[in-house]
């Protein structure tokens, strides 16, 4: 469902992403597992239509990133800040973000008790925002992500600075929204997660992806996902010094 072909990215002098390539099949989760700095963020603000790509193609459904529009109808995304209002209630905040979409105040309550419910926090609905958990405000972020039914999430280090419990609690959230069949690109340097959640993985490094396949292949070739990490992020260390 989507299709990203030889995207790069320039800022100014220097190549954040260098001619990257992929597919993900609808319903699957996807991770693009990388080091600080291998361009994550910046691949994740070129799908949003946050920023234009120096070259390069997207397409979901066959509707090109040009389309903004229709695009950001299709999905929702959770940054690697929190983007909601502090000072508003977790209700309000998932309100306000509906109804920057074409979607009726009825669907958007019936929607937000929906999200609340399969995100479990309907007993902060009326808690301020600024005033959660860690673990909350990532699942805030997830609610507003999904208000306007997306096809397609994409999650920008989810559980980054998260504690291990609410760690795990998002893990089984994002298995939850994957059930609801909507499709899941995440970002992470967790190889953990990476391996618990994800149908297949993109290693990216400086820009590039390196490697490409499901977890167990990965595992199988290098015995850990760890391992395959390190080798493959090594190797490309020493091609390119
Ligand atoms: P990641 O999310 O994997 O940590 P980023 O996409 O944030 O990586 O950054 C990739 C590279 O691009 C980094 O070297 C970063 O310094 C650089 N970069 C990111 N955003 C900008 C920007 N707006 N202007 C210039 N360089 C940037
Ligand atoms: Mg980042």
């Amino acid at each position: 469902m989507l299709i990203v072909k030889n995207l790069r990215k320039k800022y100014k002098d220097f190549l954040a992403l260098k001619g990257i390539s992929y597919e993900i099949k609808e319903g699957e989760i996807f991770g693009i597992l990388g080091p600080n700095g291998a361009g994550k963020s910046t691949m994740i603000k070129i799908l949003t239509c946050f920023h234009k790509p120096t070259s390069g193609t997207v397409e979901i459904n066959k509707i090109s990133i040009k389309e903004k529009d229709k695009i950001k109808q299709l999905i929702g995304w959770v940054p690697q800040e929190e983007t909601f209002y502090t000072n508003l209630t977790v209700k309000e905040n998932i309100e306000y973000f509906g109804s920057l979409y074409n979607i009726s105040r009825k669907e958007i309550k019936s929607r937000s008790e929906e999200i609340l419910k399969l995100l479990q926090i309907e007993n902060k609905t009326n808690s301020l925002a600024g005033s959660l958990s860690g673990g909350m405000k990532r699942r805030l972020s997830l609610a507003i992500a999904l208000i306007h039914n997306p096809k397609i999430i994409y999650l920008d280090e989810p559980t980054a600075g998260v504690d291990p419990v609410s760690r795990r609690a998002l893990w089984e959230i994002i298995k939850k929204i994957k059930q609801k069949n909507i499709t899941i690109l995440f970002c992470t340097h967790y190889l953990d997660e990476a391996e618990l959640l994800c149908d297949r993985i993109a290693i990216l490094r400086s820009g590039e992806i390196i490697a490409i396949d499901t977890p167990a292949k990965l595992k199988k070739k290098y015995k850990t996902l760890e391992e395959a990490f390190i080798k493959l992020v090594k190797y490309e260390n020493r091609k390119t010094s």
